[in-house]
């Protein structure tokens, strides 16, 4: 595959200057074509911008309909693939699966400014906290400066996905004088995978395990029979789409507003990654959520054969001696505070920090306020799930009360406070 370097000469299109005709024409050629007759669709884009049109395709579940389509107007179109470099494995190996079966020429590759990820992603998991900037700076930047020097391109977007796409046309006219082509605009479910059979398109690897909607591994779930497929992309995050610029159809989603970002952490508030759980959800796939310990115990073998990064939820009555030698399989561990009265919580975080060497992150979620807080800290919570607005408003004003002295030492430098006077410490 070409490298993203490659590109910056390719298309002949350079300036695009608002046309009020061109406006009519997208009219007209809207009326001309039938609802599915998506290479029709591509034959005429291809008319219409000569050398001057790219395709952009995520190699995901749908993808082989839409670059069928492609190889049979021109196996030269050049077809732009974001490569991540968060991907699944398995979509890694579709692009070439693809690319031999439909003989597709020119699959080129996008990948993020290196520059880009030290400074805002050194880590590699700014999707955990801030999925709006990762998608920002590996797929919103290196598109936007590939797609610049193009009159049009090719989404492979269908009315059905979503609400906002359901009046999508063949093609459209973006603000700037572009021309967006839908060749799949009036494709159903049921057609796209009709298309796949009776075309004998090679699936996506991952599509026979559950995952109907494919973009990076660390965003995306399987999803349940019946369940919207574009439900497992992001789940239990405020989030619905990539934010990459041919999807600004009024359906992306906006950057979290500060009152939703409730898990307070490092001295900050930020995105929770982590959702609630539910009843009838699956122990054996889901992902970051608190598995209640209850259970956990009762699915064990699910639990540990879980692919994802999943939490264990502890509330008051649970044994955590139980669950010792597992703990290390979850990436975050909720002690439930269900009332402010229940210091029950204080016993099951020191365990699993103190005696059972618990190294990943602890929280404390439920009715979690201001007092408690630095109390919490002492028995090794450093993560807060906080609804409470003064409790917010004091951890943002770093207004919380301290603790001076105490009865019940903890860790192993604490000496209580007691009946010996001289045996008493400030923290
Ligand atoms: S889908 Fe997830 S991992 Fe991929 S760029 Fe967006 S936030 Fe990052």
């Amino acid at each position: 595959m070409a490298t993203v370097s490659a590109v910056a000469s390719s298309p002949l299109h350079s300036a695009h200057k608002p046309d009020p005709l061109r406006q009519l024409g997208i009219m007209s050629l809207n009326g001309m074509f039938d609802e599915m007759d998506g290479v029709a669709v591509l034959k005429q884009a291809k008319e219409i911008l000569p050398d001057d049109l790219a395709i952009v395709s995520s190699f995901g579940a749908d993808s082989a309909v839409l670059l069928h389509m492609v190889a049979q107007v021109d196996v030269a179109l050049p077809v732009y693939f974001l490569e991540t470099g968060k991907h699944f494995a398995e979509t890694l190996t579709y692009v070439e699966t693809l690319k031999q079966h439909l003989g597709l020429t020119n699959i080129i590759t996008l990948v993020p400014d290196p520059k880009d990820l030290a400074r805002f992603d050194p880590n590699g998991d700014l999707w955990e906290n801030d999925p709006d900037s990762c998608c920002h700076i590996r797929k919103t930047e290196p598109l936007d400066a590939a797609m610049e020097g193009y009159g049009g391109w090719v989404t492979g977007r269908k009315r059905y996905q979503t609400k906002e796409r359901g009046v999508l046309p063949h093609f459209e006219l973006t603000s700037d004088d572009r021309i967006k082509v839908n060749p799949l605009a009036y494709f159903s479910d049921v057609e796209v995978n009709a298309y796949k059979l009776k075309h004998g398109l090679p699936e996506h690897p991952l599509f026979a395990k559950g995952y109907k909607s494919i973009g990076c591994a660390p965003c995306t779930t399987i999803v349940a029979e019946g369940e919207d497929p574009r439900a497992g992309r992001w789940r239990g995050l405020n989030k619905k789409e990539c934010g990459i610029h041919f999807d600004f159809n009024g359906a992306i989603a906006k950057p979290m507003a500060a009152e939703d970002l409730t898990l307070f952490k490092d001295g900050a508030f930020i995105a929770d990654p982590f959702r609630v759980w539910t009843e009838g959800d699956d122990p054996a796939s889901v992902r970051y959520t608190h598995i209640p310990v209850t259970v956990f115990l009762a699915n064990r073998d699910a639990v540990l054969a879980n692919p994802h990064p999943v939490g264990l939820l502890v509330s008051p009555g649970d044994r955590v001696e139980d669950v010792e030698k597992d703990l290390g399989r979850f990436a975050s561990v909720a002690i439930n505070f269900p009332g402010f009265t229940d210091g029950r919580g204080y016993s099951s975080a020191r365990m699993i920090v103190e005696r059972y060497g618990y190294k990943g992150e602890v929280r404390a979620v439920g009715d979690v306020l201001a007092d408690q807080i630095p109390l919490m800290r002492r028995c090794g919570i450093e993560a807060f799930v906080v609804k409470h607005e003064p409790t917010r408003k004091a951890l943002e004003a770093g207004a919380l009360a301290t603790v001076d002295v105490f009865y019940q030492p903890v860790g192993k430098t604490e000496v209580p406070l007691g009946t010996r006077p001289f045996l008493r410490r400030a923290v």
